[in-house]
């Protein structure tokens, strides 16, 4: 019997949707035709960014694009989770206090990774102090030690080894009350807690699946399989936002543009003047 494919749009309220975002949610929604689950998860963890009113501008612009969706809890209802995973791994000891700021470890990085200045490790080490506010790191070469060579499937790009050492120790609870847990644990957590077997999303996000996988393995979380689309792009290359002047699927909906032959559109790659679809492997080693 074939398993039934669980796929999941997960965007982050903080802006209006645009096309690129339209594009992620017919790619997850068809991938789980023919008696698939597609779940929509508001990822609204970020208490800084987040506008809660955005969660049901998102509904109405899926179900204006012709989708059909289950809705899951968002990221803001689960925080004890990720409170509680977090702190397994700091019991194991594979977290570690840091207090860097942006500045100091972008002057003090080495490398650069897939997402900018890697994180050359200042802090591990570094003796604790209690109550000190802290975001705290993952050690990344400590975990794989305890997991050994990991690997995951992409759909489009085959398999791969996962090389989460590329981006540095990741920051995975913020020092932020707020905001406790990182994108990465909480996303990675969702996925498991939602039956997510399909993790579909572009592939700005392909070099964040090598920490997931990690996460995965330290935390006995199921392992999925992913399918990182290709992103939508303007004539300069970068990738669509709405800051550089592409109208939000809201604007579209509004000027009455009919959203069901839009997502037909995306479907089949016929795009609006301007804009490209892009395969570059963002993050790829
Ligand atoms: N919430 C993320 C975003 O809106 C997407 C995360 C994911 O698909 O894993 O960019």
């Amino acid at each position: 019997m074939t398993p039934v494919i669980v796929t999941r749009f997960a965007p982050s309220p903080n802006g209006p949707l645009h096309l690129g975002h339209a594009l992620s949610a017919v790619t997850a929604h068809d991938l789980a035709r023919g008696g698939g689950r597609f779940v929509l998860r508001i990822e609204d963890i970020d208490g800084v960014r987040s506008r809660p009113e955005l969660a049901a501008t998102i509904r109405a612009d899926l179900a204006w694009l012709g989708l059909r969706w289950d809705e899951v809890a968002p990221q803001s209802a689960r925080l004890s989770r990720y409170a509680e995973a977090a702190e397994r791994l700091r019991a194991e000891g594979l977290l570690y206090a840091c207090r860097c700021t942006r500045a100091e470890i972008a002057a003090a990085a080495r490398a650069s990774g897939p997402d900018g200045p890697v994180y050359p490790g200042t802090c591990r080490g570094r003796p604790v102090v209690p109550g000190e506010p802290a975001a705290w790191r993952l050690d990344v070469a400590a975990a794989l030690r305890r997991t050994g060579s990991l690997s995951w499937h992409d759909e489009r790009a085959g398999e791969q080894v996962a090389r989460p050492e590329l981006a540095g120790d990741p920051v995975l609870v913020r020092n932020d009350p707020a905001t406790p847990a990182s994108y990465h644990l909480a996303a990675t957590l969702d996925d498991a807690a939602d039956g997510v077997t399909l993790v579909t999303r572009g592939r700005d996000l392909f070099a964040a699946t090598h920490l997931h996988r990690l996460l995965q393995a330290l935390l006995d979380l199921p392992v999925p399989r992913w399918h990182h689309h290709p992103l939508l792009v303007d004539e300069t290359g970068r990738k669509l936002a709405k800051r550089r002047g592409s109208p939000s699927l809201a604007q579209r909906r509004t000027a009455g543009e009919d959203g069901a032959a839009l997502a037909d559109a995306l479907r089949q790659g016929a795009l609006p003047a301007g804009i490209a679809l892009s395969d570059a492997l963002h993050g790829a080693p």
